[in-house]
């Protein structure tokens, strides 16, 4: 017979889009709207419906930028619509192909009841759900003028993304607002054309696709497209055929939940997320309602705290909805942070809030770390997820990589201790699935575990900010529960998925190592002051909370648990993962450093207040250890002098010798009791390295290979000088920018130290410093959370090859047998490797980028930083160099010195964390690793009372009794291995 697939397929789609789906609410009755437009910052929705509304015509421009207009909506039900469902339709000049980043709104009861979102996607609210007719109607909405920043051309620098600098220009028109019958069949009859042609797109030639296309011409030639409503249920009949064909016995099996990825901020502010997550949650709850089988997953206690604060209406739907296993918190996480530069404790902290706040609002803790979309994954995370109670992990970004397809998508990861958890991406590589019939295909085709396994994870509803699930979906999700062709879809909680996943696959396959992100490589380095104010607080709390309990036991201050919790939130807020790695606009980077310098300045009068406390009144001058806990008299200590020698300089402390040039550039350091030198003979240390940076998208976020082609060496120098704090160089950068560095070396001390001051003014550019180093080394190893990476420095494979910009903590090393050198830093995440030459190793520090989307002035001022060059250094070494760098020895002044209250002795053994216990019981917490990646043993001593130890998990609940003697612990620990210890208080 004659058969045209392309004319039915055509067909169908032009008749739904232009016909089916705009009759769903075709009979519509007027409404009378009010408004009161609100520029700058948003009112508590009490202020809102008190306001005094003036009328406004729909048609109407509204929204300068980040401004909020209420409206108000009154009108009355039809008598004629008596026992029909009822429905605003509210269309506030919405495009449809952006559901997350631009204007929405959330509809309240005169009471002050928020009842749902509107959204580009979603943009109705219940009215009745069966008239009786001649209701009033009165409805108030808050409508968020959040301008588009991701537009149509992307990446465009753009000044709306800041307040201060937005334009007044009105961004949206109102197009609809009125009463409307729902028409229920039609919806349905969309649907089920939607689904069965969509289905039959991925279908192969065959008699079941030539069914579905039968059954659509049927169902199409069934509709009066002038009587649609009166003709939808006859069409839809004439589909209960293939709709009802049920799917065989291998299909795929799709674990749908529902999902809406709220970024705690990005293209917009935190206090636009705070109502973002309001409307989601408003109209997750609802949708809880309408459907039985719906289940909605979200992740951050952050969230939820906002919720609970600011729409406590909303809350305790969501919590009645959570009790009953449907709303299900999500991660176990306080927000869904980066996970490759924050430090050790600050993912403990992540977890320990999170959980925390899931335990004492529900009752439960969540069972699985979920983080769809952070930007690569630290190897420290599988022992940090074991130690915190978690079985499972789940994330899609890798999806994204650039080159190589990870070949695993059910796995198990094992972490650089050897910590292993079942790990799952979810082979539609997409955390805003729609449930369209391509990503269900394409889940189905591509899971890689297909032999051995059955199902995957798909996080449904629109995200980024974008409003969550819609019925549309939840009604897809109803007609692929068992449909022939099609992989089978049920709403699950994502706990059930993984017991199953473990359950099919007994050996599942192993990825070692982290997973490296291919792609957004630059956020190790955007946005300095953020990476710099996360460095310096999370390394001053830990700091306070040290010099606290100390006090605290001692019976001098009482514990500032308020405080520390409070500023702990702060900085794990900003932790999340479009902030930290400096991806958000203008706002929400000069917020952060705002908070950051709140938050440095409370820590430190945390931190002076217990070392007066411990060190009395006095003028004695004295030296607090902020990691040993000890304070001690003061020594003076100058740095050695700089001599000049034949038109160089050079820095000798009788341990190592620095050489520098008149260019100020090091061309030798040697270690005095090897001979060897760092630097390659003839070569040149301390060599910024300034490249043109215009990646093919992503401005913030990206660094493409092909940055490396264009580079300008700085060798041009305005003034050298010798000074008594060293060695002073001043050069240009350009004709706007320059930069001053001051290279100083300490008495018994291997570090040459460099303190850098940049005056920035570049557009779309990377700064770099460059170390060629002569060391053959085959790997790097640079420090992570707990440890450190471990990785080649050649590029045989396309894995290596990718990898040409990596993180590291506070110091990456490159050694051979015999000799090393380290470089340490103080606020800087990113770095290259390459080989000169086959016996030498070039390490460059990542300093500064100018990129232009999404805040235009990235980084412009000055920005400081400081980093050291380690001669001689081992991984011990690089180790205390590094944490003295970002926890250097405070002054004081007082009476008397202090003995530490936590000594630990044995190899490799550090002490992460001295704290009182969160449950506030008095309890003594300390957290020890292995920092060599050996095997090791060692001894604990506390100088406090205690009744007993045990060894308890990163949240502190006890694992296991611990015997100790005298106030010692023996401790045993593997590589990388992190032990928690809790010292039980005596009862008194
Ligand atoms: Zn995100």
């Amino acid at each position: 017979m004659h058969d045209d697939v392309h004319l039915t397929e055509g067909r169908v789609s032009r008749v739904l889009k232009e016909r089916l789906w705009p009759a769903v609410h075709t009979i519509a009755a007027p409404v009378s709207v009010d408004w009161h437009e609100l520029p700058g910052e948003p009112i508590p929705p009490t202020e809102g419906l008190a306001l005094t509304y003036e009328k406004v015509e729909v048609g109407t421009d509204w929204g300068p930028a980040w401004g909020t207009t209420w409206f108000r909506i009154t009108g009355t039900v039809p008598a004629e619509w008596a026992g029909r469902r009822v429905e605003l339709v509210c269309d506030l000049g919405f495009d449809v192909n952006k559901p997350g980043f631009q204007c929405e709104g959330l509809v309240y009861t005169p009471d002050g009841e928020p009842i749902k979102s509107l959204n580009p996607r979603n943009q109705w609210v219940l009215v009745a759900s069966e008239a009786v007719g001649g209701e009033e109607v009165e409805l108030f909405l808050e409508a968020a003028a959040n301008p588009v920043l991701l537009d149509y051309h992307p990446f465009l620098p753009t000044q709306e993304g800041d307040i201060r600098t937005s334009s007044p220009k009105k961004l949206y028109t109102t197009r609809r607002i009125e009463l409307a019958v729902f028409e229920e069949d039609v919806f349905e009859l969309c649907l089920d054309l939607e689904a069965l042609h969509e289905l039959q797109v991925e279908l192969p030639e065959g008699p079941r696709k030539s069914h579905i296309l039968q059954a659509i011409d049927d169902a199409l030639d069934r509709v009066d497209l002038q009587q649609i409503a009166e003709t939808a249920a006859s069409a839809r009949s004439a589909l209960t055929g293939v709709l009802e064909a049920t799917s065989h016995d291998s299909a795929h099996q799709i674990a749908a939940i529902g999902h809406a990825h709220i970024d705690s901020a990005w293209l917009w502010p935190v206090r636009e997320t705070i109502r973002k997550v309001a409307r989601t949650t408003s109209s997750m709850t609802e949708l809880l309602g309408e459907d039985p089988d719906f289940r909605y997953g979200m992740s951050s206690a952050q969230q939820y705290a906002w919720l609970k604060e600011h729409r406590p209406e909303v809350y305790a739907k969501v919590k009645a909805a959570v009790a009953e296993g449907r709303f299900i918190p999500l991660g176990g996480m306080w927000v869904e942070s980066d996970t490759t530069m924050p430090s050790g404790e600050s993912l403990v902290r992540q977890f320990l809030y999170g959980q925390r706040f899931f335990e004492s609002e529900f009752g439960i803790r969540c069972r699985g770390v979920w983080l769809p979309d952070s930007f690569g994954y630290s190897p420290a995370l599988p022992q940090l997820m074991k130690r915190a109670g978690f079985e499972w992990f789940f994330t899609q970004k890798i999806s994204w990589n650039q080159v190589n397809k990870f070949p695993h998508h059910t796995f198990e990861w094992e972490g650089i201790d050897g910590s292993r958890i079942l790990s799952h991406f979810p082979p539609m590589d997409t955390y805003n699935s729609r449930l369209s019939g391509q990503e269900v295909a394409k889940a189905s085709r591509q899971f890689r575990e297909n032999r051995l396994a059955t199902g995957s994870i798909a996080p449904v509803g629109w995200g980024d900010g974008g409003g969550g699930t819609t019925r549309e979906m939840a009604g897809k999700a109803r007609r692929l529960r068992d449909l022939e062709g099609s992989a089978q879809v049920s709403w699950r909680h994502p706990d059930d998925f993984f017991s199953e996943a473990r359950a099919e696959l007994a050996e599942p396959p192993v990825w070692v190592g982290e997973l490296y992100l291919e792609l957004h490589r630059a956020t190790l380095t955007s946005q300095h002051l953020t990476k710099q104010g996360n460095r310096r607080c999370e390394h001053l709390l830990v700091e306070a909370e040290l010099w606290s309990a100390t006090a605290a036991l001692r019976g001098l201050v009482d514990y500032p648990y308020d405080e520390l919790d409070a500023l702990w939130q702060q900085i794990l807020l900003q932790q999340f993962h479009d902030i930290l790695p400096g991806t958000s606009i203008a706002w929400v980077h000069r917020e952060a450093a705002a908070q950051y310098a709140r938050v440095a300045e409370a820590a430190t009068a945390l931190i002076e207040r217990s070392l007066t406390a411990l060190a009395g009144e006095g003028t004695v001058a004295l030296r607090a250890d902020g990691r040993s806990g000890a304070v001690t008299a003061a020594e003076p200590v100058a740095a050695v002098s700089v001599i000049e020698q034949d038109g160089a300089y050079v820095l000798d402390n009788g341990i190592v010798q620095v050489t520098v040039s008149a260019e100020g550039l090091i061309t030798s350091a040697l270690d005095l009791a090897t001979g060897r030198d760092a630097i390659p003979a003839g070569a040149e240390a301390n060599l910024l390295q300034l490249h043109q940076d215009f990646p093919n998208m992503w401005d913030a976020w990206d660094v493409d290979r092909f940055y490396r082609n264009r580079v300008t060496d700085l060798r041009e120098v305005t003034s050298i000088s010798v000074t008594p704090d060293g060695l002073v160089i001043e050069r240009p950068i350009s004709a706007d920018s320059s930069t001053t560095q001051v290279l100083s070396l300490a008495p018994g001390s291997r570090v040459l130290d460099i303190s850098q001051s940049t005056e920035w003014h570049e557009t779309e550019k990377f700064l770099k410093v460059a170390f060629p180093l002569d060391v053959k080394a085959e790997q790097t190893l640079a420090e992570t959370q707990f440890g450190y990476h471990r990785r080649p420095t050649h590029t045989n494979t396309s894995w290596e090859a990718a990898k040409f910009e990596t993180s590291m903590h506070r110091w990456v090393l490159a050694s051979e047998p015999g000799f090393g050198v380290a470089l340490v830093n103080d606020s800087t995440y990113g770095f290259d490797v390459t080989r000169p030459s086959a016996l030498t190793t070039e390490v460059r520090l990542s300093l500064l980028r100018a990129p232009r989307f999404p805040d235009p002035e990235t980084d412009q001022g000055v920005q400081t930083h400081r980093y050291g060059l380690v001669i001689g250094a081992s991984v011990a070494a690089a180790t205390e160099a590094g944490a003295a760098l970002n926890t250097p020895p405070r002054p004081v002044s007082g009476a008397r010195s202090v003995e530490p209250l936590v000594t630990v002795s044995g190899e490799g053994l550090v002490v992460s964390s001295v704290k009182l216990a969160a449950d506030r019981s008095g309890d003594l917490v300390v957290r020890v690793y292995e920092s060599l990646g050996a095997r090791t043993s060692g001894e604990l001593r506390v100088s406090a009372a205690y009744a007993t130890v045990s060894e308890v998990s990163l949240l502190e609940d006890s694992i296991t009794a611990v015997t100790s003697q005298d106030r010692v612990v023996p401790l045993r620990l593997d590589a990388f291995e992190i032990r928690t210890l809790r010292f039980h208080r005596v009862e008194e």
